[in-house]
């Protein structure tokens, strides 16, 4: 009865989940200026002129209250910088997120080095525990404030100073966001961003890179293929940081171009509100998911101050079949989610397991936590009644799923 009530009053949202806003006129004229001067590459510099990619450092820095700041291709790019830049040897074990994405643990494959996987808690977040019966196996952690959440960053550095980890911050997810007031990748050594197309600036491919850390910062522009050129940086540090690395450190060519910077620098300053937009329709998705049964969301702590650019909840204890039909159900009334417990990665999303080239001992707790999340991309192109009309119809597929009997193990604990 319920089940044939749903199908026929079910409205089905007709959006796009990966449909990003259009990149804004002031950053196009921006771009227009950068190609009609031809002067693309971010050394290429008439008299007197910083260049849109060692503004766009400064501007970053500023935002964030870093001394240093380096732009780099990708964000991966930067998180493989950072790692070099702290010495990572190949063979040496580096700690990580279980739950992230790719670029993380393929960052550290890169060096040659092992990623350690670190739990992650019903929170989404690191957890705390685990982490500190690893943090002796290795010297750095890569932390990955994965989908955004942000976990207890006062006891997670307590941890870690105690343990001589250092700390590389993926903040993919977390650009613009904080943890008591303090921005995302400001408590560890090095903190990396993405500004690629489905991150919170859009220049199709991009990294930026900040650090307090003078040494860490001259490698790392060093790293990124400056030939010599350091001193035409602005948010670099001055000449004399480089005396005792500029040769002995190898060139592994990955820089930001001035087109890129050009059309980053005003959407950073734009970000601010962005982020009210994105929060905003994060509420909705959350208010009108708060209370369904079998379904949980993720409560998010006072202190964080988030970006809500996605949207996560959990389907604690269902079973795989259960949560297939949930995906199979959203998706015919088009409604796409992502499930991180999928035995293949599909798209975008993977889990540890799935990295065959690094090791990874079964992590039954962090299992527990994937095989009931599903998450889901929440573009600025939605508006706050599209928001409001996915979780209906998210809420409506969860309840009759949740309710019905043909569907074995939903909402029951396995
Ligand atoms: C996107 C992403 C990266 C890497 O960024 P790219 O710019 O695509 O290289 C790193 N970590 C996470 C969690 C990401 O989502």
């Amino acid at each position: 009865m319920t089940e044939r009530f749903a199908e026929k009053s079910a409205e089905v949202f007709s959006g796009s989940f990966t449909q990003q806003e259009p990149i804004p006129d002031e950053a196009i004229e921006a771009a227009l200026a950068v190609l009609r001067h031809g002067r693309l590459h971010r050394y290429n510099l008439a008299d007197g002129e910083a260049g849109e990619t060692a503004l766009l450092e400064q501007d970053f820095a500023a935002m964030t209250g870093a001394r240093y700041c380096l732009a780099v291709a990708s964000g991966g790019y930067a998180l493989a910088t950072a790692l070099r830049a702290l010495g990572v040897r190949p063979g040496d074990a580096v700690l990580t997120n279980a739950f992230t994405l790719a670029p993380v643990p393929g960052a550290i494959a890169s060096l040659g080095a092992r990623p350690v996987f670190v739990g992650v808690t019903d929170d989404l977040t690191i957890d705390l525990d685990d982490l500190s019966a690893k943090a002796g196996q290795a010297g750095v952690l890569l932390l990955s404030h994965m989908r955004g959440h942000i976990c207890d960053m006062d006891r997670l550095m307590e941890i870690c100073t105690g343990a001589g980890l250092r700390v590389i911050e993926d903040c993919a997810h977390t650009m613009g966001a904080a943890w008591n007031g303090v921005p995302s990748g400001r408590h560890g050594d090095v903190a990396c961003y993405s500004c690629q197309t489905y991150k919170h600036v859009n220049s199709g491919e991009g990294g930026l890179l900040i650090t307090d850390d003078e040494d860490i910062a001259a490698r790392a522009v060093m790293l990124s293929g400056s030939y010599m050129l350091y001193e035409r940086h602005l948010a670099a540090p001055a000449p004399g940081a480089f005396a005792g690395i500029r040769l002995e450190t190898p060139n592994i060519s990955g820089r930001m171009d001035n087109l890129r910077a050009a059309i980053l620098r005003p959407q950073l300053r734009a970000l601010p509100g962005q982020v009210d937009r994105w929060n905003a329709r994060y509420r909705v998705l959350e208010d009108g998911l708060r209370g369904t049964p079998g379904l949980a969301v993720i409560e998010r702590p006072e202190a964080e101050t988030p970006v809500g650019s996605s949207f996560q909840f959990l389907l604690p204890g269902w079973s795989a079949d259960a949560v297939g039909q949930v995906l199979e159900r959203c998706a015919a009334r088009g409604v796409e989610l992502k499930w991180f417990g999928a035995p293949e990665p599909h798209g975008f999303t993977s889990r540890y397991d799935h990295w065959r080239y690094a090791e990874a001992p079964p992590m039954p707790a962090t299992d527990r936590v994937l095989a009931g999340l599903l998450d889901m991309r929440v573009p600025l192109t939605f508006s706050i009644g599209d928001c409001a009309q996915i979780a209906r119809i998210i809420r409506d597929v969860v309840t009759s799923a949740h309710n019905s009997a043909g569907i074995p193990g939903a909402g029951r604990p396995l």
